[in-house]
């Protein structure tokens, strides 16, 4: 039943409880990844997103989008739609502030026709919102909040739970005995579970802009190290760019307060020439980073992914592209154990996905750390070996495919999806 309709006049007559196997609360890219990979199964499955199907797709964001992400969308049977709307990298340049020098990576040194692709968050929310719509065993509810979760009696080996959900402005009540929560960053799902997270906020704040340049971006994205964060250049289609600056927080202010002319300066000075003039296409914006990471990603019952069980600094492009693994692992071992008759919501079975995507998530997020407390600094020792190690990594092939293979995704226990 899918509910996303904008602004009813009519209220649905409705039975104002509902009850299914599987609900997933939000429905932003990792939770809909969850659902496709929930597609055909016996399960019944709800989605619950806060937000109208458009608002939810509206996000002003481009993504690096890893190699292994794509294999996932091509598994979902997606890529067909989605691929031709994405920009492949042919080439991937790091370098250190404006030493000259850059590791440059291209395909032919990891596994894919790309180094990495840039993704609109509109380009993958319209495929999955289609997929999941078009899915018998999903209902897709937008404009549908989750106000809080409660243990509603005990389900056979494992734990069953109650939502309260308001959906323009009804009450509903629904029953589960899988919840996921794939509700981002400040997740109202691992907060009513109590569990705890690790991490910190960063000194530094990203600004995001758009932009169209006056010469050809050769499908090539930049990661520059300046001393005060790095700065991403992630070309898109038609010519444009986006850029991830991060900066110290106060600097960061300072220069979205800046008139646009002085603004461009300033950025112009971080982006060099290689590409001619720079023109703004959209607003900047500017967001908090921070490292965090679930204590648990799942209880009996009950399991979190996406932001909802991490989140990651934005060097590399890391923080969806772990989402998006966390979302079909999930799947695939609930699925399998549904296959084999055992019970997907116990401890037993999830724990098999907590063991499969924490260890990994541990290693990506204290890699995106090391890189920018190593790399956002002028320590002169640090600059040095900094700038051999460009040489070196550049130099020795087996290093950079190696390199390439850990931000990629492929170092760790692949889906059958991504295969
Ligand atoms: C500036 C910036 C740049 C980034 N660049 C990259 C990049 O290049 N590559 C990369 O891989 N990652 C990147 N990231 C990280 C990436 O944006 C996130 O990891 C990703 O968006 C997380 O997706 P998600 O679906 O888990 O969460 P979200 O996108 O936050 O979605 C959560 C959804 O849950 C819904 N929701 C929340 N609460 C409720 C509720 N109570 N009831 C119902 N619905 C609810 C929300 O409306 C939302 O739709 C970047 C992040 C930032 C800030």
């Amino acid at each position: 039943m899918p509910v996303d309709l904008p602004s009813p006049t009519v209220r649905p007559s409705v039975n104002l409880t509902k009850t299914y196997d599987v609900v997933i609360v939000g429905g932003g890219i990792v939770g809909l990844t969850c659902a496709c990979g929930l597609r055909g199964s016996d399960l019944q499955v709800a989605v619950i997103e806060a937000q109208t199907a458009q608002q939810a797709a509206g996000r002003q964001r481009a993504y690096a989008f890893s190699p292994v992400s794509a294999s996932i969308l091509q598994g979902l049977g997606l890529w067909e739609t989605v691929g031709p709307q994405l920009t492949h990298f042919q080439r991937v340049k790091l370098s250190d502030a404006d030493y000259p020098k850059a590791i440059t990576f291209r395909p032919e040194d990891g596994r894919s026709d790309a180094v990495y692709y840039s993704a609109e968050h509109s380009v993958l929310m319209s495929a999955l919102q289609s997929a999941v719509r078009a899915a018998d065993n999903i209902d897709y509810w937008c404009e549908s909040r989750v106000l809080g979760s409660e243990p509603a009696g005990s389900a056979v080996d494992g734990a069953s739970t109650q939502l309260t959900v308001d959906f323009r402005g009804d009450r509903y009540t629904f029953h589960t005995s899988l919840l996921i929560g794939a509700d981002g960053s400040r997740s109202r799902v691992r907060a009513q579970a109590g569990i705890k997270t690790f991490g910190w906020q960063y000194w530094q704040s990203c600004i995001t802009a758009v932009l169209a340049p006056e010469k050809s971006h050769r499908s090539t994205a930049y990661e520059r190290f300046w001393p005060s964060g790095p700065f991403a250049i992630l070309p898109l289609p038609n010519n444009r760019c986006q850029i991830v600056w991060t900066a110290p927080h106060d600097e960061a202010k300072a220069m979205l307060a800046l008139p646009r002319e002085q603004f461009l300066a300033e950025l112009q000075a971080r982006y060099g020439d290689e590409m001619g003039d720079l023109t703004l296409v959209n607003e900047p914006m500017m967001f908090p980073v921070q490292l965090m990471h679930s204590r648990e990603y799942v209880r009996p019952g009950m399991a979190l992914i996406g932001d909802a069980a991490h989140c990651c600094h934005p060097v590399g492009g890391q923080g969806l592209n772990m989402g998006i693994r966390d979302a079909i692992a999930l799947s695939e071992v609930i699925q399998q154990a549904a296959q084999k008759g055992e019970n997907p919501s116990s401890l037993k079975v999830l724990k098999r996905y907590e063991r499969w995507r924490r260890t990994e998530n541990w290693f990506t997020l204290s890699l995106t750390d090391f890189l920018n407390r190593s790399f956002s600094n002028r320590f002169w020792p640090l600059v040095i070996a900094r700038r051999a190690g460009i040489w070196v990594l550049d130099s020795v092939g087996p290093l950079k495919r190696l390199i390439l293979q850990l931000m990629t995704g492929f170092f760790g226990k692949l889906p059958a999806k991504a295969k």
